[in-house]
């Protein structure tokens, strides 16, 4: 049953993520493209280490039924008007976050490269604007598998875009996506998300992939913590130095203006959306006690604030563009 309960929101959110031409091609005529952050990067101080937030884009879908898998268009639409936001489209951004800590320097998710559709795979130009270049990179840390995170690990003509990196994946993770007897077992809609997966982690050097179990150290200052539910092994990473510490949370929610507001709503890419709820509220309820600065992939740029309880939920404070 659970696995049969994961292959149907995955074969959705397999479909979704890697299916980029079809969102692309829907939400072009129609709603024109996604804002864009003017400077795509914002940089923290955290003790001894610097955290970079480095935008990778932005997608602009049509808002329809199948976004909120739970909860009426209307009232979904409703919660967008009371921000002033538009009703009639989301944009979903795309923030990896960088961590440099002396000579090591983490990228945490990658984007899409040069694999998605023509709003993103800005984190090339970001990166070179805080001067750092892809060889720069020494590790990459994966929160979870979905096409938008993983994608940008190879570029289109199959490259390492950091050839240098060691890439640290959650194991549950990586034992769910790299299984052939589920790839072969899984509806059609979902087979591209498995094939995805071969495609950006496949052949790398027995060095190079490195797992761990979530809720293990990653690396000096780095934790991380299991929050599955959105994907089987669905995983964030604390930062520590000098007392101070950052989360980064990745797909804990998608964007904040919907999921964050109302956390019990899910997002179609939710894959076991119940679980994926009670890891929200666990990670947002121990963000706002601990007035902890958080990072999120979806996040609107520059993506890092705090979160805020507001009414059943929470209310997204960004930092300073
Ligand atoms: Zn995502």
């Amino acid at each position: 049953m659970l696995d049969r309960r994961l292959f149907l929101g995955a074969g959705i959110a397999g479909a979704s993520a890697l299916t980029f031409s079809s969102v692309w091609s829907q939400s072009a005529p129609n709603f024109g493209l996604p804002d864009l952050p003017a400077v795509g990067h914002k940089r923290m101080k955290l003790g001894k280490m610097e955290i970079i937030a480095l935008n990778d884009g932005a997608v602009r879908r049509p808002l329809g039924e199948e976004f909120v898998t739970n909860a009426p268009l209307e009232q979904v639409k409703a919660l967008l008007a009371s921000q002033n936001l538009p009703t009639d489209y989301i944009d979903v951004p795309y923030t990896p976050f960088l961590l440099i800590n002396g000579d090591q320097r983490y990228l945490f998710d990658t984007g899409f490269a040069d694999n998605g559709p023509p709003t993103t795979g800005k984190l090339a130009a970001n990166l070179a604007a805080v001067g750092l270049k892809p060889t720069d990179i020494n590790n990459v840390v994966l929160s979870h598998f979905h096409g938008d995170h993983i994608n940008g690990l190879r570029n289109k003509a199959g490259q390492l875009v950091y050839p240098n990196a060691r890439v640290h994946v959650p194991s549950a993770e990586h034992a769910f996506w790299i299984d052939d007897a589920r790839m072969e077992a899984a509806p059609p809609a979902m087979k591209g998300a498995f094939m995805g997966v071969r495609r950006a982690l496949g052949n790398l050097g027995g060095d190079q992939l490195v797992k761990f179990e979530s809720g293990a150290a990653v690396a000096p200052g780095i934790t991380s913590v299991a929050a599955f539910g959105h994907t089987p092994g669905h995983t964030l990473f604390r930062m520590d130095s000098e007392g101070q510490s950052f989360a980064y949370v990745a797909d804990i929610t998608n964007v904040p203006s919907l999921f964050a507001r109302a956390p019990d709503w899910s997002v179609l890419f939710d894959m076991n959306p119940a679980m994926a709820r009670v890891s929200r509220r666990r990670v947002f309820d121990m963000l706002v006690k601990d007035k902890m600065m958080a990072g999120g992939f979806h996040f609107p740029f520059p993506a890092f604030g705090t979160m805020e309880a507001s009414g059943n939920g929470y209310q997204f404070k960004p930092v300073a563009a």
